[in-house]
């Protein structure tokens, strides 16, 4: 079977593809279709052409990640239509199951493909199931989509609790039953009405092409690997310079205390002994400690233009651990919740951001009141970073 002509006749998305597009396709509906169970049950026969379009759907969703094969899921069953599941006792025409395989129906999977705009599409819609779960199982999920989904959520999460509540939108009703029906939902509508998509819900649009790292062009034709640039570009909103508000208050005031005290007895043995004395080198390298362990906590917090500032030290270590973080490329914040006499305090937290290529992790030690915690999060929260308290 010659699966490039067969591709090209039979599948809208392929037909849309550059050239070497079409052939990292084609490598890996063949790759696919070699390390999976593909096998017909209620006597389906499992042609080849069942099994390039089944992985066609796969490939389609994940072409644009480095780890694409979902491999948490070896094994896929097809029926020939609707089936009952044995233990639930419900009929289904698809199922992504924890245990590590897939099943479909496989009227409904090519029904889901005969119209390619009316976003349903059941091969997306489970495939988009596969890729969640790979990633939660932990078996080497994809890296970015992993770090950035929580990026995602975070946009997500306003059209899903307005279809929870029961606002119209213009993605499948289905979506509002849990956040990874809503998931699958979004990848249905993704591909098979972009336009409609990128009109009504241009936010949550970007943050899935750069999730996914493919995007369709106003032409209709797919771009691949186009999450650095649209990453970019993300929105950023109600970012006004503010150096003020964020105060940091420094956590050991002990230290203080320790090195000055340090510093008034050198002095006094050194006035009393003279220069040759050695306990006062001692206490002042005591000081010392007892200063840079204090500038190691201190860490000051603030939004400077479209940047998260973030500054460490004040005096001998001031420079070196300073960041300017864009964030457009913040991805999560947790922070860290506790009460103190009855008063809400947020002491230290951890961000994840992404910087050329790569994922990094920063553990920042501040202390804030509640108000100006809550400024620095509804600033975070406006941009889809993804925030988290830890009580
Ligand atoms: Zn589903």
């Amino acid at each position: 079977m010659d699966i490039p002509s067969f591709l090209n006749k039979t599948n809208p998305y392929f037909q849309k593809l550059k050239s070497s597009d079409k052939a990292k396709f084609h490598d890996r509906v063949e790759k696919f279709i070699d390390r999976k169970s593909i096998t017909g049950r209620q006597n389906f026969l499992v042609t080849q052409e069942v099994r390039v379009t089944l992985a066609a759907a796969a490939v389609q969703l994940t072409l644009g990640l480095d780890t694409w094969d979902l491999d948490y899921f070896s094994q896929i069953l097809i029926y020939p239509s609707e089936y009952q599941n044995p233990q639930t006792r419900q009929m289904h025409k698809g199922e992504t199951n924890m245990g590590g395989f897939m099943c479909f129906s496989w009227i409904d999977f090519l029904r889901g493909n005969k119209t390619p705009d009316d976003k349903i599409n059941l091969g997306l819609h489970e495939f988009g199931h596969a890729l969640r779960f790979s990633g939660m199982q932990g078996h080497e999920p994809d890296y970015f989509f992993d770090n950035y989904f929580k990026r995602w959520l975070a946009c997500a999460s306003r059209e899903y609790t307005k279809m929870r509540k029961g606002y119209a939108s213009i993605l499948r009703k289905y979506g509002a039953v849990n956040i990874n029906e809503f998931f699958s939902v979004v990848v249905e509508t993704f591909f098979e009405n972009p336009q409609e998509f990128k009109t009504n819900l241009p936010e949550l649009y970007h943050h899935t092409s750069i999730l996914l790292n493919q995007t369709t062009a106003i032409d209709g034709s797919i771009v691949l690997n186009c999450r650095e640039s649209l990453m970019k570009l993300n929105i950023s909103k109600d970012i006004k310079e503010n150096r003020t508000l964020l105060k940091y208050v420094l956590p050991n005031s002990g230290a203080i205390y320790a090195a000055l005290l340090f510093v008034i007895f050198g002095c006094f043995s050194l006035l009393g002994d003279g220069y040759k004395h050695p306990p006062a080198y001692i206490l002042f390298i005591l000081a010392g400690l007892c200063w840079l362990h204090l500038e190691r906590k201190y860490t000051r917090v603030y939004f400077k233009g479209k940047n998260l500032m973030i500054e460490k030290g004040f005096f001998l270590t001031k420079n070196p651990h300073s960041k300017t973080l864009p964030i457009s490329q913040l991805i999560s914040f947790y922070a860290n919740y506790y009460e103190l006499d009855n008063t809400p305090k947020i002491e230290g937290c951890n961000i994840v951001f992404y910087y050329e290529g790569d994922f990094y992790e920063e553990n920042l030690y501040f202390e804030l009141t509640q108000p100006h915690f809550d400024q620095l999060c509804d600033v975070l929260i406006a941009n889809y970073v993804h925030v988290h308290i830890v009580r």
